[in-house]
């Protein structure tokens, strides 16, 4: 019996789409104040909850593990199994969050547990589990607003990379701009000023033209218009339009930038309002928690070599910056095309490999100071 896997399991048959993290996390207290952690819960909203976990509460921890709890929404009758049922069937656990990201909490917790258990001295650890991360990363920002998140030199967040090193992700920016243009008759549309002319404009741009800046491991930005919409009939010059944008940035392009150049396009009668500002995290092959990562998936006899940065974003957007721009690692079980999958799954091997390159990496730091 794995224990990795069946606390994954538990924690599936407990619904943590946009709520009740709360379950969750005192299931996973429970067995951390067991192991020696000092845990504390923060509920918020009724039955949302963050945690925070430390093995030595009152020292800079050498590293942070980190994951969320919720999970996006599954649509059960496009499934074949209960999506909440935690089914298990070749070699592989079903269930929305298999892969993104209970498997990965699991196995955390679990290495935690073995590390406590094989005796003194520890390493300074904390486990920081948020709420609401795939809507926006609101329980990570609660943890900063509210002063709970301890100080940290390294950040591993356990999103699913099939246990490779991944050196971080893109960031995301997403835009909404409005145009307000003047209403005329539609067989006089010199006498109006149409509000979807600027916006087409930008649309075209970014389409043609993209956005300035690359970065020689994560490539360039992308920019995709996502919905546009504008006018009340065909008749009528439009005075009003409204477009989105999902911009993904690299490191060394900001959002203010990004900003500074659709404006540039769009012209005085845009608004730019930012819907979701996150930025990318990188860290570089020569950095010493990257290689000491490296070192243990070798030890592990699994690959050591870096993988491309992810395309999705995580609470390091939001943590990161907060914690002084740690070392980040992202690196747990799963494969990332697994995330929000219907018949999302994650193999169960790929459960165990995290719990023991985790339990590697924290008997390696036993003992620093
Ligand atoms: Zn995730």
């Amino acid at each position: 019996v794995n224990p990795a896997f069946e606390l994954a399991r538990d924690l599936i048959r407990i619904d943590t789409c946009g709520h009740g993290e709360l379950s969750a996390a005192q299931l996973i207290a429970r067995r951390l104040e067991a192991a020696g952690m000092q845990v504390r819960i923060d509920r918020f909203a009724g039955n949302r909850a963050n945690l925070v976990a430390t093995t030595r509460a009152d020292s800079e921890q050498q590293l942070m593990l980190s994951g969320h709890l919720d999970t996006v929404p599954a649509d059960g009758t496009m499934w074949s199994d209960d999506p909440l049922g935690g089914t298990c069937r070749g070699g592989r656990l079903y269930g929305r969050g298999t892969s993104d990201m209970k498997s990965g909490v699991a196995a955390m917790v679990v290495a935690l547990e073995r590390h406590l258990g094989s005796g003194p001295p520890h390493a300074a650890v904390a486990l920081v589990l948020t709420a609401g991360e795939e809507t926006g990363c609101a329980g990570a920002r609660r943890l900063i607003d509210c002063g709970l998140l301890p100080a940290t030199r390294a950040l591993l967040v356990a999103e699913p990379t099939a246990n490779r090193l991944t050196p971080g992700h893109k960031g995301a920016l997403w835009l909404r701009l409005v145009a307000r243009g003047r209403a005329a008759h539609g067989s006089t549309p010199h006498l109006g000023v149409s509000a979807i002319t600027p916006l087409a404009r930008v649309a075209v741009a970014l389409h043609e033209h993209g956005l300035p800046g690359d970065h020689p491991v994560m490539g360039c930005v992308t920019a995709n218009v996502g919905t546009f919409s504008g006018g009340t009939c065909t008749n009528q010059v439009p005075d009003s339009a409204v477009m989105t944008v999902d911009v993904r940035l690299v490191p060394g392009v900001t959002a203010d930038q990004v900003r500074d150049h659709i404006g540039a396009i769009a012209g005085e009668t845009v608004t730019i309002e930012t819907v979701l500002e996150m930025p990318a995290v990188y860290t570089t092959p020569g950095d010493p928690f990257a290689i000491r990562v490296a070192e243990v998936l070798a030890a592990a006899n699994t690959n050591p070599n870096a993988a491309a940065p992810a395309l999705y974003f995580t609470d390091a957007s939001v943590l990161a910056p907060a914690l002084g721009d740690p070392s980040v690692v992202l690196l747990g079980p799963g494969e990332p095309d697994q995330a929000h999958a219907t018949d999302e799954s994650c193999a169960l091997e790929q459960i165990d490999e995290a719990a023991a390159i985790y339990e590697l990496l924290l008997d390696g730091l036993r003992g620093w100071a």
